[in-house]
């Protein structure tokens, strides 16, 4: 399997420190507000490569931290007149319900910056006895220049970002590029105690903190969006290996942005929609499928009529799976045998995902699946189980547990309604007949019976019709 590193710049072999166990970190929210459907895109796809490590058989250790402190918070909390806890308890359970509507599978743990506060005091204070960082009247910073390394993820030498960066002019600095690790206070802020006074940690050594308590000095992946690569990136990988003296991570994985016509959704733009109203309007399978259709590293532009038509794609998979596990749950076989190379397929899907997670390459293969199986089933009498049992276990392994593009539970819940309709149809049927052999006695048996179980029949001149009471 290889993937492309941001961090070397080309695709490499992907071969984990510790097999059969992957740690992956992403970077989470900053818990203000909703978050919207761009955020989402990140959160699938680190969602995706979690779900195909463990498709490999790897044993995937799940960090995502949660900004939990921060200006925007602070600001927030002013506007309603309360305090920074309600808001960012408030916004980080939606983020949470979000991402389970989403169907993203749970992080192992969703650390706080709150709640790590020790730790992150403890490693500022190791950086500044290391000489990495300094202390101007209760503000700490990092030191640029003493890392050597500096600019080696986004590619850039010191004196070029200088030029370049869009950064803070802050006079307590001595290098525009050295960034906050600890800020003080100001009038009427939250604050906790620490050697450098009242204040708060910066935004950046939080992910340190977090990925080296929870995953350790050296991790598998790390992920996020592509704005994060510089600073928040660079900066984490200072910190971490001015520290630990170890590298911090082995692969770094960025996703592109996703953009509304050709420009990044953002809150600051005003141009976005949360992941909470495209839910109540389109299913999440169908946001899936959408974003699958584009390689995670590019662009992608969103619309309502893109996830309409994900909508409808999506229902060749659904009906697919359905009609396999209904032809499975009925026991009608027959002992036909298909030629359809199975092997093929996994080869075909496996080769996709293996090449840096293609997803728009795999979907092709699943669709190109679909339409075998569909043709296979319409051209022969009757196929064997053997022909059920496998088609089953590719959809189920490929479609549903990988790529998350249909919910078995929902199918199970879809499929008792159509039984039990199907039931209470037969039932009217044999009412009718009993009534047309004058047996009135067994229809309105049929009736009554049907009444006590809360089920109501309403006769009309085209028939009868129920309703559940
Ligand atoms: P934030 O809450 O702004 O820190 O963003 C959370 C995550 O979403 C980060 O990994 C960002 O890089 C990512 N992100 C923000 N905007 C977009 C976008 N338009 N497309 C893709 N990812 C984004
Ligand atoms: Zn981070």
């Amino acid at each position: 399997m290889q993937i492309f590193n941001t961090l070397t710049k080309k695709k490499e072999d992907f071969v984990p420190i510790n097999p059969p166990e992957v740690t992956m970190y992403v970077c989470g929210p900053t818990v203000y507000d909703f978050f919207h459907i761009g955020n989402g895109r990140t959160f699938i796809m680190s969602d995706i490569i979690r779900r195909y490590l463990e498709y490999k058989g790897y044993k995937v250790k799940y960090v995502m931290n949660l900004t939990d402190i921060d200006d925007k918070i602070i600001r927030k909390a002013n506007e309603e007149h309360t305090d920074t806890k309600e808001i960012s308890e408030r916004y980080g359970n939606a983020f949470l319900e979000d991402i389970s509507k989403l169907k993203i599978k749970k992080a192992d743990v969703y650390p706080k910056a709150t709640e790590n506060i020790n730790d992150i005091i403890k490693m500022i204070s190791d950086l500044i006895d290391e000489g990495y960082a300094y202390n101007v009247s209760g503000n700490v910073f990092f030191n640029v220049n003493k890392f050597n390394g500096y600019g080696k993820l986004s590619g850039k030498k010191i004196d070029e970002l200088e030029a370049g960066a869009r950064i803070e002019i802050n006079d307590e600095k001595t290098n525009p590029l050295d960034f906050s690790l600890w800020k003080k206070a100001k009038e009427g802020e939250p604050f906790w105690e620490s050697p450098w006074g009242k204040g708060r940690p910066g935004w950046h050594i939080e992910c340190s903190v977090m990925s080296l308590k929870y995953l350790g000095k050296t991790i598998d992946i790390h992920a996020g969006g592509s704005d994060l690569i510089f600073p928040h990136h660079e900066n984490e990988i200072a910190q971490s290996e001015a520290v630990n003296k170890n590298q911090f991570v082995k692969y770094w994985v960025h996703f592109g942005f996703l953009n509304i016509q050709n420009e990044k959704m953002s809150k600051s733009l005003g141009n976005f929609f949360t992941a909470r109203d495209i839910l109540n309007k389109y299913s999440a399978e169908a946001i899936r499928l959408l974003f699958l259709q584009t390689h995670y590293a590019g662009p992608l532009n969103f619309s309502e009529e893109l996830l309409s038509a994900s909508e409808k794609g999506l229902e060749k998979i659904k009906n697919t799976i359905i009609k396999i596990k209904e032809i499975r749950e009925s026991h009608k076989f027959g002992n036909e045998i298909s030629e359809l190379d199975f092997h093929y397929f996994k080869k075909q899907f496996e080769e996709a995902m293996d090449d840096d997670f293609n997803t728009p390459r795999a979907l092709a293969v699943i669709f190109d699946f679909i339409k075998n199986i569909n043709s296979e089933i319409s051209q022969k009498e009757k196929l064997d189980e053997q022909f059920y049992i496998k088609a089953d276990d590719y959809l189920t392994s490929t479609a549903v547990n990988v790529l998350a593009l249909a919910d078995l539970n929902n199918f199970k819940n879809e499929s008792r309604n159509n039984l039990e309709d199907a039931l209470i149809k037969t039932l009217i049927d044999l009412r009718i007949k009993a009534k047309n052999d004058k047996n009135y006695q067994l229809a309105d048996e049929i009736r009554n019976r049907l009444k006590e179980i809360g089920i109501e029949l309403m006769d009309s001149k085209t028939g009868s019709t129920y309703k559940i009471c």
